[in-house]
């Protein structure tokens, strides 16, 4: 049985197709997938280990069901795969940390435990940045990730894996990860679609936490519709999160609607920088145009805190951080060194981070050391307050926020060295977190010959609103996925 050509680019929509026809089984899927990997991602260098026994097991026991006539889940047989830092019982999970390298997970995420009891057949665990800080996955303790549309560049982080696997046609959809962006720039960066849903909307548990009040589970794939298809089976309350909110029932159906008439579209002024890569700006324009023309209203917006979005971030961020990565001594967590107690832990530190991570942990816990936690970290949330508020009040007036997702189009290994260059192209994501709010990054175009990412933001919990717009926009813009640097 050869694969339909259906299932190039692989889509959920495809897989699903495909195998609800009898055109293909999940054992073979799964099989052609893996091959696939094994031939192609040395190059790319998007998954740290493949689950081959237990993802074939998986196949045929769907397969088997389908033969009987047994229920099947809503993914049942879709090859997906998951970032580093999400637990899959006694599988590795080690965040791309170095310190982490024995860690086996006792217990498996509500993300990922929901996505198998739906059928998804789970292919391996993707690369990603150091305790999911950075923005090129170079900051990984483990491999490089390479960008599939320029295996020159990097895929953008801290998800590049996900990002890549995708862009790359190995799987359907990935999970990632956003805490200041690191599920929508990759999108943006390696041409895919990447979503960061409201806080709240989907459970962390199982997640190894970076900062917890902004982290979100994330979704990648080529199609909206496939975003929402992830989306339904992962989301929703779970007794092991108490900052996972009950959902209404919506179904598919009714979220893809993808008219852009009448819908408000804000556009704000501080997110269309002078010193940002002028092509991504005039591909993001152009997609604005594109909206216009489908009925769409283009409200002129302005939004002045964002200029301190960022500088919030690094000070919240590396506050939750620093005490999140606390139990990484060697003894609870981590590697184990040698020596007294005192030394054991500093061994097990000094050698089991990298340099990203030990800046950020040193940076925390100077913001919440006595005499600075109300200059810096009581202060920063203040501001967090205020620019959810200035969001709030934005959203009173128009349905969505569109903008650049990143200043810049995916660079060269080794390119950005400063880490506040780094830092920076964080500047139009991190908002999202520091609100909550919901924003997605869809393929609007080239500069350079690299893909752009187009943002689009909306209020807490309006995912739908989100959901039509990006789908409505790559529909008038005539988008067909594509893998590689095809
Ligand atoms: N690049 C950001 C950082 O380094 C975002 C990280 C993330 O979203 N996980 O903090």
């Amino acid at each position: 049985m050869a694969l339909p050509p259906l299932l190039s680019p692989l889509t959920i929509q495809g897989a699903l197709t495909a195998l609800n026809s009898g055109q293909i089984t999940a054992e073979l899927l799964t099989e052609e997938c893996l091959k696939k990997i094994h031939e192609q991602d040395p190059n790319i260098g998007a998954f740290l280990e493949t689950f081959d026994d237990r993802a074939l097991t998986q196949a045929r026991a769907i397969d088997q069901a389908r033969l009987t006539g047994a229920p099947l889940g809503r993914l049942a047989g879709v090859p997906v795969a998951i970032k580093d830092n999400l637990l899959l019982k006694g599988e590795l999970a080690t965040a791309g940390c170095k310190i982490l390298k024995d860690h086996r997970a006792a217990y498996t995420a509500t993300v990922v435990a929901r996505l198998e009891a739906a059928g998804a057949i789970i292919l391996g665990r993707l690369n990603m940045d150091e305790c999911a800080m950075g923005s090129s996955t170079e900051t990984s303790a483990w491999q490089l990730t390479r960008n599939p549309r320029d295996t020159n560049r990097i895929p953008g982080g801290s998800s590049g894996g996900p990002a890549a696997a995708v862009a790359a046609g190995f799987v359907a959809a990935t999970l990632g990860t956003d805490t200041g962006g690191s599920v929508r720039q990759p999108a943006s960066l390696c041409g895919v679609v990447g979503l960061k849903p409201t806080y709240g909307r989907v459970s962390r548990y199982g997640m190894i936490a970076l900062a917890s009040s902004f982290d979100q589970v994330g979704v990648f794939a080529h199609t909206v519709e496939d975003v929402i298809r992830v989306m339904e089976v992962i989301e929703g309350q779970d007794d092991f999160d108490l900052t996972s909110q009950p959902l209404p029932d919506q179904p598919l159906a009714e979220l893809v609607n993808t008219d852009l008439a009448g819908l408000r579209i804000g556009v704000p002024a501080e997110y269309f920088t002078d010193t940002m890569d002028p092509g991504s700006k005039l591909a993001v324009e152009t997609a604005l145009e594109k909206f216009k023309t489908a009925g769409a209203i283009l409200v002129p917006i302005s939004l002045p805190l964002t200029k301190f979005a960022l500088p919030t971030y690094y000070i919240i961020q590396p506050a939750e951080a620093s005490s999140n990565l606390g139990r990484y001594d060697g003894l609870r967590y981590g590697t184990r060194a040698p020596g007294k107690l005192s030394e054991s832990y500093l061994t097990a530190r000094s050698i089991g981070f990298g340099r990203e991570v030990k800046r950020r942990i040193m940076l925390g816990a100077f913001i919440l050391s006595a005499g600075y936690y109300d200059a810096y970290y009581k202060k920063a949330l203040a501001v967090q307050a205020e620019l959810k508020q200035e969001f709030i009040n934005a959203f009173k007036t128009v349905d969505i926020i569109a903008s650049p997702t990143s200043p810049a189009v995916a660079w060269k290994f080794g390119e950005i060295q400063d880490p506040i260059t780094m830092y920076l192209s964080d500047i139009m994501t991190a908002p999202a977190n520091i609100a909550g709010i919901p924003a997605i990054s869809v393929p609007c175009g080239l500069s350079q010959g690299l893909p752009v990412g187009l943002q689009l933001q909306a209020n807490h919990f309006a995912e739908a609103t989100l959901y039509r717009a990006a789908a409505g926009y790559l529909k008038v813009a005539g988008y067909t996925p594509t893998i590689g640097n095809s």
